[in-house]
């Protein structure tokens, strides 16, 4: 056994290398009315914190998956023992992509120049990435995501199933919208267009820009 494997085993064995709910680094009612806060809590305690806690119980034991970063599990998804990987998949997925949607969000973010003109040279117009974005969510049967990824030097929509991420398949994610019904039946019951519209009232533009700059270098940001 290695030093660093060894260390791995020994963190595993006194029950430091669990995975953890982030904070949301900001209140539940910080996106209100756009978002409310019951939608907020139950969205983030109640379904973010069961992903974590199925994804630490399908690790416990597999100490050379338990010890990784959850971006590289699920990047590595294929390399997961076939036992484990429909609930890496599932609940690992869910894991990174709740932990990179609540950083995407804030309300009174407007995006800068620098965004719109590669929203602009990836779609032709702001609009027509909006349009097409809303169009992929409302469009999206059952569960799922939509995600603006970065592809090389383009950006482009991408729907993604259930709680499968971008990264598996080796997209990097610039954007990413929950479409579970889960993160808007309680505010909006079925009108998930009005989701959708007020998505695009709490994006945190910043913060996507900063994915656009980490994504250009093919690095990951969750
Ligand atoms: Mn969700």
């Amino acid at each position: 056994m290695i030093g660093s494997e060894r260390t791995s085993l020994m963190l595993e064995v006194i029950g430091m290398e669990k995975h953890e709910l982030p904070g949301l680094g900001y209140g539940y009612a910080a996106l209100e009315p756009y978002i409310d806060m019951e939608t907020m809590k139950m969205h983030h305690m109640k379904h973010h914190q069961a992903y974590v806690d199925n994804l630490n119980a399908a690790l416990d034991g597999h100490w050379r998956l338990s010890g990784k970063k959850i971006e590289d599990i699920v990047s590595g998804l294929a390399k997961v023992p076939e036992n484990l990987k429909e609930a890496v998949r599932n609940h690992g997925g869910g894991h990174a992509n709740h932990s990179f949607f609540w950083k995407v969000l804030e309300k009174g973010s407007v995006p800068e120049s620098d965004v719109l003109e590669k929203l602009k040279d990836s779609f032709g117009s702001f609009k027509s990435f909006k349009d097409q974005f809303s169009k992929a969510a409302k469009g999206l049967f059952g569960s799922g995501w939509v995600w603006l990824v970065a592809d090389r030097e383009r950006l482009k929509i991408m729907v993604t199933r259930n709680q499968d991420s971008p990264l598996t398949v080796g997209k990097i994610p610039v954007l990413g919208l929950d479409v579970w019904e889960h993160a808007y039946y309680l505010q909006y019951q079925n009108r998930r267009p009005e989701y959708i519209e007020a998505f695009f009232k709490v994006i945190n533009w910043e913060r996507v820009a900063e994915n656009l700059e980490k994504g250009s270098k093919g690095k990951v940001a969750i």
